[in-house]
Order: structure tokens, then sequence, then C-alpha cells
């Protein structure tokens, strides 16, 4: 008899953004001449930059011909990406990255998910909360938890998110083996610093912890204080895996392009405390269980690197920031303690009321979706969390709907 993995039984019945959708679904057809506006989930609006898009034609017109046709490619990303990588986000930054450090990927998603299976079983793990999901459940999926109850699962670590804080959780005052952390923050918009970051790297080397580091929203930063990456931390290379994805940066949502970077310097041990290059583990990983990134898609985002490139995603992530400021100003003038919506997309306003009771008010009352920050963890009862993916008009018609009914 076939059974199933036992350990999906422990996950919460829905993932935080079905719930969602079931509510507006609910809304919609009850009110069907009122088009909701979507500040909800964090998809972006505006179409591929026209450089990623001449990009992905070159891609095609060279699948269509037999002289220039490419059948598998490399798994790990072709080097020509690979190198525009090391170069564009890291060595211009003063890190030093070698192109076979990276892996070219279809999803920041998958990756951060994937990521565990390299890990015992039985390591300890942390994750922030409030926390992108994600990170949680794919420990569950693997068993690395117990049950769910009172709003967590058994056997995490949780690092809380507070305002005293300022939502960047500091190091436990237990060892960990593996840590989740994501700056800029979704979904709190909370940016950490150089020494935030330092304290964490210290943490690692000290209990021989790794750190999982989401950077997928680092080209919002535009404090030139802040890091945009881990590796601007010294000693980062021996404890810090790093994610990047062009789905917010570039556009690329639904185009897909995203890689993983693994020094060589981080090591994992076996039960003979024999130490093993996580690199390798990960390569090896890849290389059974995906096949790379499409080509054209490489070559798309291949041209998000060159200059003009770069202004044009700059523009994006611009204009973005700019409904980022309108939000946030608006949540404050009404009265909301805000975090985020300065270097980060999302803005986290303190509600103090139960947050799906807010969801539900602000859907009903004025058309708008926005997401409860319960859906993300404990700490995140009392909170909403406001994207700022949309376009201008929508965002403004949104805001005056919020204002007139709150
Ligand atoms: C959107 C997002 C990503 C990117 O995911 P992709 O699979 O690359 O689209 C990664 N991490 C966080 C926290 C995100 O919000």
């Amino acid at each position: 008899m076939i059974r199933i993995n036992e350990h999906y039984r422990k996950l919460k019945a829905s993932y935080l953004f079905v719930e969602i959708a079931g509510r507006v679904a609910a809304y919609e057809s009850a009110h069907p001449d009122r088009p909701v506006i979507k500040l909800g989930i964090g998809d972006v609006t505006h179409a591929l930059p026209p450089a990623a898009v001449e990009g992905f034609r070159k891609g095609i017109t060279e699948q269509a011909n037999d002289e220039t046709f490419r059948g598998y490619g490399p798994e790990q990303g072709y080097e020509f990406l690979r190198d525009l990588i090391a170069k564009g986000d890291f060595a211009e930054r003063g890190c030093e990255i070698a192109a076979d450090e990276i892996f070219v990927s279809d999803g920041a998603k998958c990756d951060t998910g994937n990521f565990q299976e390299l890990f015992s079983a039985d390591i300890t793990i942390a994750v922030p909360d409030p926390v992108y999901p994600v990170y949680v459940d794919t420990n569950v999926m693997a068993g690395r938890t117990g049950i769910w109850r009172d709003g967590r699962y058994d056997g995490l670590v949780y690092l809380p998110g507070t305002p005293e804080n300022g939502f960047v959780p500091p190091p436990p005052s237990e060892p960990v083996d593996l840590v989740y952390l994501c700056f800029p923050n979704n979904p709190t918009g909370a940016t950490a610093t150089k020494e935030q970051l330092a304290e964490w790297v210290a943490y690692a080397h000290r209990v021989k912890a790794i750190i999982l580091f989401d950077a997928a929203y680092e080209q919002f930063i535009r404090d030139d204080s802040l890091p945009h990456s881990i590796y601007e931390i010294d000693g980062a290379r021996e404890v810090a895996v790093e994610f990047r994805s062009l789905s917010k940066t570039a556009g690329f949502t639904g185009t897909r392009c995203a890689y993983t970077v693994v020094p060589h310097e981080v090591k994992a041990f076996d039960s003979e405390g024999t130490a093993h290059a996580v690199r390798d583990l990960w390569n090896r990983r890849q290389s059974t269980k995906f096949n790379g990134v499409s080509y054209p898609v490489q070559t798309a985002a291949a041209a998000v690197f060159s200059p003009r490139g770069r202004e044009e995603i700059r523009a994006r992530s611009d204009y973005y920031l700019a409904n980022a400021t309108l939000i946030r100003e608006t949540m404050e003038g009404l009265g909301y303690e805000c975090t985020g919506g300065i270097n980060s997309p999302y803005v986290w306003i303190r509600t103090g009321t139960d947050s799906w009771a807010f969801f539900d008010d602000v859907l009903n009352r004025a058309g708008v979706v926005i997401t409860p920050g319960a859906g993300f963890g404990l700490h995140g009862e009392g909170y909403v969390r406001i994207s700022a993916f949309n376009d201008r008009e929508k965002v403004t018609e949104a805001l005056s709907r919020i204002r007139a009914a709150l």
C-alpha cells in the first residue's frame, strides 16, 4: 500500500497566499462591480526591461537555428552568465565570489526550499518570526520539526522580530546549526546593518553553523551604508550561503531566473567529524535533480547586467520605492507605526489588532488586498504587510480607498 510522507500532515492546512486568494475570490464574486486592488502578494506588475527582452529574443533566435542551437546546458548555469554575476553583483561591491561558486536556478524559492536537504535530519534550525513561510514549511516536509502547536512548530528555534530590535533579531543564546536570514526583509521591510550581520557571522563561526542569507530584495537598497550581500562582512565566506533572484529586481517572476552562491570555504561535517565542502554537495544535488535554466532565459538575464539593463532595473526599483514611500506616508498619516518602505518594497504596519480581522476589514470596506501579518508567524500578529508592487495609479487609488475606509 502506497503511503504518504507523514511529515506533510504536520503542515498547517493552507499556504498563506492560498487562504488570501480564497477570501479575495469570495469577495469578488459577491462584488463583481467593484474591482479589488491587490497590494498583497509580492508580485511585480511592470513588463520585462527592454534590454532583457532583447536578450531573450537573441536566445530564442539562436535556438531556432541548427548552427547555434543548444540542447542540455550546464546544470550550474552558463559561464557567460555566472561571470557577469560574479563581476556585476560581487566584484564591483568588493566581494570576492568566483563564477564556480554561483549556481543559476529557476528561483530563490526553490533554492531556499531545497538547500536544507544537504543537511542531517536532526540539525537544529533557527528562523525569524515573522518569516517567509518557505523556510519553515520545507523543513517541516523534511521532518525537522515536531507538530504545529499554539502557532508554532515544535523543535524550531524562533527568533522574534520586534519593534525593540527593529525586526532584526540578534543571534540566540543557544547554539543552532542552520539559520535563515533575509534582508531587506520580507515581510517586515527591515534592513540589517553591517554590524548586525557581523554579529551573525561571528555567531556562526562560534557554533559552527551555516547562515542561509536571502538577498532577494538587495536591489531596493538606497542607503549606501547598508550591505547588499552578506559577503561584505569579513568571515562570511566560511559560514554563509546567499540567495539572489531576478524576480523582484528585474521583473522575472514569470520568466524565472535566480542564483545561489556557495563559497568553497563553507563546510559541514559528517558523523565522523570530517568536513565537507557544501559547494560540492550543492553541485552534486543540482547536477542530479536540476537541468539548468532555459538558454533564452539566461541570455535575458545576462542582458540585465549590461549598462542599459542596469539602468532599466534601477528605474523600475525607483518606481516601486516611490510607491512604498506613498504607502508609508499614508499609513503613518493615519496614525500607524510603520517599518520598511525605505530600502524595501514592503511596508510593515502595526495595527495592534487581529491581523486577519484587519485584512478582512480593508478587503470588505476598501476593496484592497493586503497581507495579514499573522500569516508570517506568531510575532506577525498585530501587523499587516502592504506591498509596493503595483502601478502608481492603483496604489494611489488603493490608498485613498483605505483612507476613506479606516
Ligand atoms: C520573492 C522572494 C524570493 C524570490 O523567489 P523566486 O522563486 O526567485 O521568484 C525569495 N525570497 C523571498 C523572501 C521572496 O520574497
